[in-house]
């Protein structure tokens, strides 16, 4: 199948390292669901991207509602009958180099909310409709700080939960490697991002390449990996 017949979902597509993803999946002809937990964010975003003749459309999603996740299955299955690619990007970054003992539990349960639960809810809602057709291509929006081998202190509960991350793709995809299912963690390197900060090396258009990349990845491609500028990364 081609990618114009294909459809994707990039989760929080409203600005940052998402945008440019959804961006550059609309550029091969792939239609992308833009979605994003403010409403009137994510129409904007759709608008820009309409603007640029690309195939977009906008749902609402708040990665941490269950409501919210079954809405847009539901919504993809009447519309589409059909999902081929899931960006799970969104994430937050809510205890950077803060010492590890004076991290609020607060702080840690809404960093897990989002980066590892948002991921996990999303994908039980939206995995079942790849299966329906046999093919899926889902990246999961890590990061290098997730790493155990490369591991440093301070911001322990952005850190974990990229750890944690890695771990739920890993099993998931060992576990659905039956179907042309793959499933795979990327980190994008350090990106002039809202959560990046201005000092970042990398442009989001730059960041946009791996998950490209895995999100169009042939049959018989790797599942279960955790890679940055399409290289295997430690775990
Ligand atoms: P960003 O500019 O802060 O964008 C984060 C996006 O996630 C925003 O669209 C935000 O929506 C959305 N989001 C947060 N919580 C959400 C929720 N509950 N439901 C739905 N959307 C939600 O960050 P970024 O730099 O583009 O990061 C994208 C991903 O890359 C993240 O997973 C991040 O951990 C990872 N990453 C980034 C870097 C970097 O250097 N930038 C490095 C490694 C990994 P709102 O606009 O509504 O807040």
């Amino acid at each position: 199948m081609d990618l114009q017949q294909r459809v994707a979902v990039v989760t929080g597509a409203n600005r940052g390292i998402g945008y440019e993803i959804a961006r550059q999946l609309a550029q091969r002809g792939v239609h992308v669901v833009i979605t994003a937990r403010d409403e009137a964010r994510g129409l904007e975003a759709r608008e820009k991207l309409s603007q640029e003749g690309l195939s977009v459309s906008f749902f609402p999603l708040d990665v941490t509602s269950d409501e919210s996740a079954q809405a847009l299955a539901t919504h993809l299955q009447k519309t589409f009958g059909r999902l081929d690619i899931l960006i799970n990007n969104a994430g937050v970054a809510l205890d950077k180099w803060v010492p590890s003992l004076a991290v609020e539990m607060d702080v840690f349960i809404r960093t897990y909310e989002t980066n590892v639960f948002g991921v996990m809810r999303v994908s039980k809602m939206l995995i079942p409709l790849m299966k329906q057709h046999g093919y899926g291509r889902v990246v999961n929006l890590s990061s290098n700080l997730g790493s155990l081998e490369k591991a440093g202190g301070f911001t322990i509960a952005y850190r974990s939960s990229k750890t944690a991350l890695n771990a739920v793709t890993r099993v998931l995809a060992l576990e659905l490697k039956h179907d042309d299912l793959l499933i795979n963690a990327m980190c994008p390197g350090w990106v002039k991002t809202e959560l990046g900060g201005e000092d970042a090396p990398r442009s989001a258009e730059e960041a946009a390449d791996t998950a490209i990349w895995l999100a169009t990845l042939p049959a018989g491609g790797p599942s279960g990996g955790f890679f940055q500028d399409r290289k295997p990364f430690p775990f």
